[in-house]
């Protein structure tokens, strides 16, 4: 897969599997904005694909909010002049606690980075596309957008909708050039598993770990470079005719009738 001369968009370029695919994009020749609202880990991953002797550029932004993913967009042609891949990723799990307990802020909270963030993300770099009458978009959902995830109402619904937000898109820009999929990993080893674990086990995250890796027919947790892996199948000419769908990157638990996390 050769990106040189694409320029390629990421949000929650700061996190785990944004990092991984921004630097996915960045070593196989493509120009790579990332976005994150943490300044810290968005300047980091620019760093690492620098020093790799890669093109990146940051922007803060917080993709709930309308501004700022119309200035990230902004900034990206600014500085790059197209888009022509889009990782539309950023996401965080909210709390794990029975919906019966759930707080209606969290709600709000989950829904509106993950799913409204999708949305806008959508909303405001899909013009651009259409007037290049290319390009690609993968949005990150996840197996929680297949099935139940206990403790986890507003993330399983923001995944869920996620699904639904990418057949739409891609059945209204099909006949203009444009791609949209998404991909649904199961457990990768990132920060946000992490705090999933402590949060079911203060006291002992590690028999959360272990307990949801031997639900996994590969015995672990993906890592965040097999995400990358599917992403950058679906920005590449290799899927040509794919759109609409999603790649699931789980380790065969979905397969084995397994459910999410
Ligand atoms: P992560 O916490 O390492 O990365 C998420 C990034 O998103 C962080 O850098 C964070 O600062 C950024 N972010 C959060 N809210 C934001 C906002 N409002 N505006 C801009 N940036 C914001 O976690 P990750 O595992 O790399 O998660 C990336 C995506 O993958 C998420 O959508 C997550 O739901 C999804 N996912 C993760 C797993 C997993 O097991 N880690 C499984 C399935 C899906």
């Amino acid at each position: 897969m050769d990106f040189t001369g694409k320029v390629a968009l990421i949000t929650g370029g700061g996190g785990g599997i944004g990092r991984a695919t921004a630097l996915g994009f960045a070593l196989r020749g493509a120009k790579v904005m990332i976005v994150d609202a943490n300044v810290e880990s968005g300047r980091a991953s620019v760093d690492i694909i620098i020093q790799r002797g890669g093109d990146a550029a940051f922007v803060q932004a917080d993709v709930t909010r309308s501004v700022s993913v119309r200035d990230y967009v902004e900034k990206t042609l600014a500085t790059y002049e197209r888009i022509d891949c889009f990782f539309n990723n950023a996401g965080i799990a909210g709390v794990v606690r029975p919906i019966q307990e759930y707080d209606e802020e969290v709600f709000d909270q989950v829904i509106s980075v993950n799913l409204k963030g999708v949305f806008l993300g959508l909303r405001h770099v899909l013009p651009v596309m259409l007037a290049q009458k290319s390009g690609a978009i993968v949005n990150t959902a996840s197996v929680a957008g297949l099935f139940g995830a206990p403790g986890m109402p507003a993330y399983v619904a923001s995944k869920h909708g996620v699904l639904g937000l990418t057949k739409v898109a891609s059945t209204d820009v099909a006949a203009h050039g444009v791609r949209v999929n998404a991909v649904c990993p199961g457990p990768v080893e990132t920060r946000m598993m992490r705090s999933l674990e402590s949060q079911r086990s203060p006291n002992d995250p590690q028999a959360v770990h272990a307990a949801y890796a031997a639900g996994i027919p590969t015995g672990r947790y993906a890592v965040p470079d097999e995400v990358a892996g599917a992403v950058l199948y679906l920005c590449s000419g290799l899927s040509h005719d794919v759109t609409g769908t999603h790649i699931v990157i789980d380790g065969g638990r979905s397969g084995s009738g397994g459910t999410a996390p």
